[in-house]
């Protein structure tokens, strides 16, 4: 039963978060063409790298680490990724103070401050079609976890509720960013945020254990199958 992780654990969720992401970068620019101009995509390539380059400079504390991370991807260029994400690990850095290592409470205050850091950030609720689709339900998957499970099955669980999180996106309207003015023709197309926060928590859940494949995000991108 694993009830904790230190500091090299949640750096080797970061950097797993990070593959995770590398690997569908050409996905996250095709959802942004769609809906949006196109720099997901390499937004996110430059958000691996800094997130990589802050993890290379070795660990400290785990608040240490996520500042540094936070301030690293606050500072690329690509629109609004860098804020959004950045505020994100800077309100993780907030929740995670000294400590060396996190127990299942102190994991979920974590992820909680790390929502309120975003919350600060964007006025993005469930339902608005952006990252906060796939974020809130995350979050509230690790606090609903049940009192059994480890943390690798909270994580699981998390992973699993970001990802029904960004699919929920597909049939919606947007309410912020540029797909704001497509109104309808938003709709039918996943947003391309909420799908990133998805792939990050998949990549944070596999560092610690395995998990069953996703769904293909694509598998419905054209709606031709009766509907
Ligand atoms: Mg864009």
């Amino acid at each position: 039963m694993k009830d904790s992780i230190t500091v090299d654990e949640l750096a080797a969720m970061l950097r797993g978060g990070v593959s995770r992401v590398r690997r569908d970068l050409d996905l996250l620019t095709r959802l942004d063409s769609a809906i949006g101009d196109g720099d997901h995509g390499l937004a996110m390539q430059r958000a691996a790298d800094a997130i990589e380059a802050a993890l290379a400079g070795g660990a400290g504390s785990l608040g240490d680490l996520l500042s540094r991370v936070g301030w690293e991807v606050m500072s690329i260029d690509g629109g609004s990724t860098g804020p959004l994400l950045g505020s994100l690990f800077l309100g993780m850095s907030d929740g995670a103070g000294p400590a060396a290592s996190l127990d299942r409470d102190q994991l979920r205050a974590l992820f909680e401050a790390g929502l309120n850091g975003l919350r600060g950030a964007t006025g993005a609720k469930v339902g608005d079609k952006t990252l906060m689709d796939a974020l809130i339900p995350a979050v509230d998957a690790i606090a609903a976890c049940p009192a059994g499970a480890d943390i690798p099955a909270c994580l699981a669980a998390a992973a699993e509720a970001a990802e029904r999180g960004a699919e929920a996106t597909r049939p919606l309207r947007a309410r912020f960013g540029r797909a704001r003015n497509l109104g309808d023709r938003a709709i039918g197309h996943l947003d391309p945020g909420a799908v990133t926060v998805s792939l990050l928590f998949r990549g944070f859940a596999e560092a610690l254990a395995p998990l069953p494949p996703p769904r293909d995000p694509e598998s419905e991108e054209n709606p031709s199958h009766g509907r």
